[in-house]
């Protein structure tokens, strides 16, 4: 049994069952058990893998993503470029490499991470060396901080991470772990419903800060347009799926993002709001494929095979090209992305 398994026992036994979110919040956030707290979980030795950690072409697409949306701002100076969740911080060093065609834009950029795991934090720090970014513990404090400087933000799989609740049924009877002799065990049965006030809520907190300061903001995940999906929980080790009650603060937990609910959630703010479109499309139509033939013009054989590789993955169909989804939020409207 981990810590985790013990401690969800021991809070059960004496108050009772815990709902879904409470779950999720324990499993990756407890300040000492949880998975993102004590692990890097990303690359071969780790759980799972990402988009960033398979190719620099999908961090450089979505650079010049980003060079076309500052350009369409008129080129701001200063920028504030910011992710939520930045993992080792591939993402953001390959945005860098694609800023490079841009000097103005590398020279005023400041670069902000929201990120609540040491082990992560550490590891953004050597692979952003020679930048100076700022972290910060939660998106409110990167929202007050230099409120009038315009913002470029980007999430790759960060809302999955997010605590949802589950409701069985069609009323509101939320579905709870509760403790059967000493086995934990999802209850009650029946149709299960999800919503993730967490993700809500940031997406309406993003939104707001677009408004106040102008730019745009691009969500990468898993996930799918619109209810009816069911239950979506799921736990991954050792990159294979694993018993999502099972080795609790050993394995990533995660659930699908509900892409309607957050257009949704962005509708009170005057924010215009493009997708979700399949990420496999999403680069595509953003050139993935001219910039991989240019790339494997000068690269060695074995180095082109590799190359090749990573972009099947990111766009193949039936695979992360159409299960992963891209949504952006742009204020003002003038403002039209690309790729969608
Ligand atoms: N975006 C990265 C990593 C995805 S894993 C990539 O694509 O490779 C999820 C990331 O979100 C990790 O960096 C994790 O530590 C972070 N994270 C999870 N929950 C968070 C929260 N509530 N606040 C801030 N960061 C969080």
């Amino acid at each position: 049994m981990t810590p985790l398994d013990e401690l969800i026992r021991a809070h059960i036994r004496q108050q009772g069952p815990i709902d879904v979110a409470a779950f999720m919040t324990l499993a990756l956030a407890h300040p000492r058990h949880g998975y993102y707290m004590t692990r890097d979980p990303l690359g071969a030795a780790g759980d799972f893998t990402t988009a960033p950690e398979i190719s620099q072409l999908f961090g450089e697409m979505i650079g010049l993503w980003l060079i076309d949306m500052w350009q369409q701002l008129g080129s701001p100076q200063p920028v504030m470029l910011a992710e939520l969740g930045p993992g080792r911080g591939t993402l953001i060093k390959d945005i860098l490499c694609a800023f490079a065609i841009r000097p103005t834009l590398c020279d005023t950029v400041q670069i902000h991470l929201v990120e609540t795991s040491p082990v992560l934090r550490a590891a953004q720090k050597e692979t952003l060396s020679g930048f100076a970014p700022v972290w910060h513990d939660s998106l409110e404090s990167l929202a007050a901080h230099a409120p009038e400087v315009p913002l470029l933000l980007v999430a790759n799989e960060f809302l999955d991470a997010l605590p949802i609740h589950q409701y069985v049924g069609a009323g509101r009877q939320e579905r709870v772990i509760v403790l059967a002799g000493d086995e934990l065990r999802f209850a009650p049965e029946g149709t299960v419903r999800e919503e993730s006030p967490a993700r809500e809520a940031t997406v309406r907190t993003v939104a707001a800060m677009l408004v106040q300061r102008r730019g745009a903001a691009l969500f990468i995940d898993y996930g799918h347009d619109g209810a009816g999906a069911g239950d979506t929980l799921q736990a991954v080790k050792d990159h294979a799926f694993h018993p999502v009650l099972e080795d609790v603060g050993e394995a990533d937990v995660t659930s699908h993002v509900d892409f309607s609910a957050l257009r949704r959630a962005a509708a009170g703010e005057d924010v215009s709001v493009f997708g979700p479109v399949a990420q496999g499309a999403f680069l595509a139509a953003l050139g993935i494929g001219l910039r991989l033939t240019m790339l494997e013009q000068s690269a060695g054989p074995a180095q082109a095979q590799m190359l090749v590789q990573g972009v099947k993955r990111l766009i193949a169909e039936g695979d992360m090209g159409t299960l992963f989804k891209v949504m952006a939020f742009c204020h003002p409207a003038s403002l039209k992305p690309a790729g969608f």
